[in-house]
């Protein structure tokens, strides 16, 4: 199978699907042309992802979740616009932002649906963890997660705020499927986990709760401010700034 038809798959599903807008608020688009990056299931950085200081044992490798296992998919969905233009601006988070947190992630598990069924019409398996009963956060930590997937996947690489740098920048959502086609893998454009964070420190002066210095993100304070949100937005939460007017909102930063 060529890589080629699945990325354009993907792209259709997101231009096509009418979860990709919230008429309520006027958002016309949460998200814009998804990246799509490709792992080979064999790759031994899955492993890797098992040592305790990256993800952890608990993290499963592709072959736990599909036993026959040949490639990984994994995407970036880019928040629109509209979406990041709106939580540039105030302390707490913007509508567009809570809603393409919350029903963006409705269009994820979407997509992950479409692209099980779209795998099974082509006579493979799919497997799309972030949807999978076996799926399970302990600690924090995922058995399968989706930053460090896309990492495998050429997808981008960590920063300074532990989000997750593309070509299209850090805002948006990731999700992937695991599945039993052939597909020519990703070049790996990077060598350190970090290297697309430019070390700008943009970021750190944009955090409400100071959750983060020169030396990373304090979980912990994060998600204590992720949980007031979640108390005065119910049933949306959110926060963003830290991946909104930084220089990697939408972009490589220079
Ligand atoms: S704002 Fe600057 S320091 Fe922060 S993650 Fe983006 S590139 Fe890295
Ligand atoms: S999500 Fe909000 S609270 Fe958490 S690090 Fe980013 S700016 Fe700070």
């Amino acid at each position: 199978m060529q890589r080629y038809s699945v990325e354009q798959a993907i792209t259709e599903f997101i231009a096509a699907t009418p979860l990709n807008a919230a008429a309520e608020i006027g958002l016309s688009a949460i998200y814009d042309r998804p990246l799509v990056g490709v792992a080979w299931a064999e790759d031994s950085l899955f492993a890797s992802l098992q040592a305790e200081e990256v993800v952890g044992p608990r993290h499963l490798l592709p072959q736990d979740w599909l036993p026959a296992a040949r490639s990984v998919v994994s995407y970036f969905l880019p928040f629109s616009r509209q979406v990041r233009e709106a939580n540039r601006q105030g302390k707490l988070p913007a509508t567009e932002w809570l809603y393409a947190r919350i029903e963006g992630e409705l269009v994820n598990n979407a997509l992950r649906k479409f692209l099980i069924e779209w795998f099974a019409l082509a006579g493979y398996q799919a497997v799309a963890p972030g949807i999978d009963a076996r799926h399970a956060v302990a600690d924090r930590k995922s058995n399968w997660s989706e930053r460090h997937v896309a990492f495998v996947a050429g997808l981008g690489t960590f920063s300074l705020n532990r989000s997750f740098i593309t070509k299209a920048g850090a805002a948006g959502r990731l999700g992937s499927v695991i599945v039993t086609a052939d597909l020519a893998a990703t070049l790996r454009e990077y060598r350190t986990y970090d290297e697309y964070c430019s070390k700008c420190n943009a970021c750190i002066k944009r955090c409400p709760p100071q959750a983060i210095d020169t030396t990373g993100k304090n979980n912990d304070i994060c998600a204590k401010f992720l949980d007031s949100m979640a108390e005065r937005f119910k049933p949306r939460y959110g926060c963003g700034k830290c991946q909104t007017a930084v220089p990697c909102e939408a972009a490589l930063p220079v």
